[in-house]
């Protein structure tokens, strides 16, 4: 069936000649084989780069998902990799296992948050990837394969974040924890506060990230504990509200700086502090509905604060249509090939901006500061970096394009913008 397709913030579009929803192995087997090509697979779509962009075929492996079998001794569970995070979290808990961390949001699908890198924030929380005991593989000559940290950890550590290039994921087995409890804790404070003691209080939770609020001079602090404690309830979420208010000050008072500056100061003031305790699967996600395009990039740790305060004034001197707060995290190293956290604490920094608006001007002028801190972009989120510059970032780069040309011969999997992202001639 030919179709439209669209990602999440409605920025990246797509007239493939087949859409196509496998129903098990030998589908997508023979898909990869015969559909027209390029062949990319999509997860939830919520990516805001064009890697799920085809003029070919789009696969969806929204038939693919649920639980396959669980180890309960080694705590691992093996999923079909369009299983869904929201879904994948209630699995885990009926087998009393949990995620070690999660993003902001669950509407990703398990083979497309691995795809990217996708992440959550803790100086000690790797991102899903990190998770990986074994995966299988159809790779781009229709052939499923299985890896292993066991049995060959370096194709592991190639193929954990591949971007749909190096095959497509029907199956994986994550090392999971025992399910588990958190005491989330979240209040304002003034962003001088914040910058001085950035190391610390990003590095005395388990969890702890912070959101900056743009012309409010405050960040909003978010601590995660393991806890023993009995639940109590989940606060409202006030987030959607917030960004009303935000956006209406923004639209009303754009060039009223000053008096914009001190009501957003009052309305900050004004949000209560919260804490509660409840299970791991109740804490992490939230639900987003206003639309947005966003970049992130991944910084060396230490690097963090300084760009980040050039990123604020950027915006508060050049950007007065940005309302979006920005969102820092810090995220553990690892050894895979394409991971942005390759082998260094990173300290994440993510900007926003309303999908109703052309986000290119205020991603193109903040992009230059990342990179002079040496940032790697989100394999998912905007960004203008190719293969010449990406090459100069990663170390095992020709490492990890060597395994995906022995596992994609003839390029099936290569639309134009992998081909220009990975530097592959067509
Ligand atoms: C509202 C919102 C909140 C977000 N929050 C976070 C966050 O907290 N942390 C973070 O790091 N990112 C976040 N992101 C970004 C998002 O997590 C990533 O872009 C992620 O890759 C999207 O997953 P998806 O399932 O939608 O995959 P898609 O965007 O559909 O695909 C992503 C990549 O994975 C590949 N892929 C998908 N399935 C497979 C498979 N079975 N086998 C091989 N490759 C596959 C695709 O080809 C593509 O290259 C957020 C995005 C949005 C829109």
């Amino acid at each position: 069936m030919s179709g439209t397709w669209s990602n999440w913030s409605g920025y990246v579009t797509a007239a493939p000649r087949l859409v196509a929803s496998p129903a098990d192995v030998g589908e997508l087997s023979d898909l990869i084989q015969t559909a027209p090509g390029p062949v990319r697979v999509s997860g939830a779509g919520h990516s805001f780069t064009p890697l799920v962009k085809s003029q070919g075929t789009i696969v969806s492996l929204d038939k693919m998902e649920g639980l396959v079998s669980h180890d309960a001794e080694k705590r691992q569970a093996r999923v079909r990799a369009g299983t869904r995070l929201g879904p994948l979290m209630h699995i885990l808990q009926n087998i009393g296992q949990g995620l070690p961390n999660m993003g902001d949001i669950d509407r990703q699908a398990i083979g497309g948050a691995l795809g990217t890198a996708t992440h959550g924030s803790g100086p000690t929380l790797g991102a899903y990837h990190t998770q990986l005991e074994a995966v299988r593989l159809v790779d781009g000559l229709g052939k499923s394969r299985e890896f292993s940290r066991a049995g060959d950890q370096d194709a592991i550590h190639a193929i954990g974040v591949a971007l749909g290039a190096f095959g497509i994921l029907s199956e994986v087995t994550l090392n999971n924890i025992a399910s588990y409890r958190l005491r989330r804790r979240k209040w304002v404070l003034p962003w001088a506060d914040m910058l001085r003691n950035f190391e610390t209080m990003m590095s005395a939770h388990r969890s702890a990230e912070f959101y900056y609020i743009p012309f409010s001079g405050h960040a909003q602090f978010i601590a995660s504990d393991l806890s023993d404690a009995t639940p109590t309830a989940r606060p409202l979420e006030e987030d959607e509200a917030g960004l009303r208010t935000l956006r209406s000050l923004r639209t009303g008072l754009a060039w009223l700086p000053a008096l914009r500056r001190r009501l957003i100061r009052g309305a900050v003031a004004k949000v209560p502090a919260e804490d509660y305790v409840q299970d791991w699967l109740n804490v992490y996600a939230s639900d987003r509905q206003t639309r947005f395009n966003e970049m992130e990039y991944h910084l060396p740790f230490e690097e963090g604060p300084k760009a980040l305060a050039e990123v604020i004034e950027l915006t508060e001197r050049h950007f007065p249509e940005v309302y979006f707060p920005m969102e820092v995290r810090s995220v553990a190293p690892d050894q895979f090939w394409l991971s942005p956290f390759h082998n260094r604490l990173t300290c994440s920094i993510a900007i926003h901006h309303d999908a109703a608006n052309d986000p290119l001007p205020f991603m193109r002028a903040a992009e230059p500061i990342f990179r002079r801190y040496g940032g790697r972009p989100h394999w998912g989120k905007m960004h203008s970096l190719r293969a010449a510059e990406l090459k100069k970032l990663y170390p095992r780069w020709d490492d990890a394009m060597a395994v995906r040309r022995d596992l994609d011969p003839q390029n099936r999997l290569v639309s134009p913008y992998m081909a220009e992202l990975f530097g592959i001639e067509q």
